[in-house]
């Protein structure tokens, strides 16, 4: 089968073999600034290919099954002194799926977006927490490159996004050639670099449903060093009261405490109708994170992320107290 990707001809590849162009000349190419191949020798005849729009980016993703690189933040490192294995579709000319935008009923964060363009946005008080862990990803230059579909995708169980997105109730949505599909983020990361995104797909967005827009939110990590530092702990918050003071809706989600972060449901059903006060964070019990995992590691040991993160809700909680 032949596949038109651009203004490039591919070959669709047999099984255990990468995608090949055929009949056309390197320079041309060279000439579209599509593709390039690289030296054999160096990479073992993988192929670089630099789609400039979604849809010939998830045609070639499909004809070479190479993988996605976005910012390349978690993608080189993981790399280590290796070379690609298998041909690479680097995304960064996909401008479609940059950017945050408002739709009807979502707010649309596309996979391309930088942690930059996060914190620059204009959003509504419930997306500080997410702005919060934005500011706290890597370093200035980190954030600059590193994607949002990039940490997602990654699936780290210290990916800073992940809490502060899940107790926006977000979800993501997947494009390949066979269509769209939506889910809900909590069902997309299954485990420790796990997700359920398909080879031939792109994580085209982020996708937060318009509710609790005046909430407030909080963010808070705990890592061993204030600057460039992987969360031992880390605590998303949302919280909402009513005109009596009380709190009406109230979202808590905790990562690097377990293979996937997770939201502490049993104390968002407490919280609901306490009064929304300094006091609030007294509420807070360890029996409230056990649904936890935490593992003991180089950073932390087990007992020590359990308390830990105790103390984070309680402070998150009562960050959010007075601006909701
Ligand atoms: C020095 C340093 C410090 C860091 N600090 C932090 C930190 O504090 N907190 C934190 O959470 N992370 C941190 N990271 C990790 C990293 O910066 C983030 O996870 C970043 O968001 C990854 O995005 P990226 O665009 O660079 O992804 P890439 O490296 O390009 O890709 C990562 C993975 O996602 C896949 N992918 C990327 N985009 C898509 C897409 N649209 N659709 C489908 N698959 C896709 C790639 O195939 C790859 O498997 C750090 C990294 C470095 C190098």
């Amino acid at each position: 089968m032949r596949v038109k990707a651009g203004k490039a001809v591919f070959q669709a590849p047999e099984r255990n073999q990468v995608a090949r162009p055929v009949s056309r000349p390197k320079w041309l190419y060279k000439a579209a600034g599509f593709v390039y191949k690289l030296s054999k020798q160096r990479c073992g005849g993988s192929l670089y290919f630099r789609p400039k729009n979604l849809d010939d980016a998830i045609s070639v993703l499909s004809s070479s099954g190479g993988q996605i690189l976005a910012g390349g933040t978690d993608f080189y490192p993981a790399l280590g002194e290796r070379l690609p294995q298998g041909d690479v579709v680097d995304i960064t000319a996909v401008r479609e799926i940059r950017g945050v935008s408002t739709e009807e009923r979502y707010f649309r964060i596309g996979g391309l977006t930088t942690w930059t363009d996060v914190v620059r946005a204009p959003l509504p008080h419930c997306f500080d927490g997410l702005k919060a862990a934005a500011r706290e990803i890597g370093s200035v230059q980190i954030q600059n490159c590193g994607t949002v579909a990039g940490n997602l995708c990654n699936a780290s169980p210290a990916a800073d996004s992940v809490p502060a997105l899940l107790v926006l109730d977000a979800e993501v949505e997947l494009v390949s050639t066979g269509g769209a599909r939506r889910l809900p983020l909590a069902q997309f990361i299954t485990g420790n670099r796990r997700t359920q995104i398909r080879g031939d797909e792109v994580l085209t967005a982020v996708l937060v449903p318009h509710q609790s827009e005046s909430a407030a939110s909080a963010f808070l990590k705990l890592g061993a060093r204030k600057y460039l530092v992987i969360s031992i702990s880390m605590v998303a918050v949302i919280l909402e009261s009513n005109s009596s003071g009380c709190v009406s809706q109230a979202r808590v989600a905790v990562g690097s405490c377990s293979a996937v972060a997770r939201r502490l449901f049993d104390l968002e059903k407490d919280l609901l109708g306490q009064p929304a006060d300094p006091q609030i964070g007294s509420l807070v019990g360890p029996q409230h994170l056990a649904t936890l995992s935490p593992i003991d590691d180089i950073r932390a040991t087990a007992e020590y992320r359990r308390d830990a993160s105790v103390t984070l809700v309680r402070r998150a909680l009562q960050a959010c107290v007075g601006r909701t």
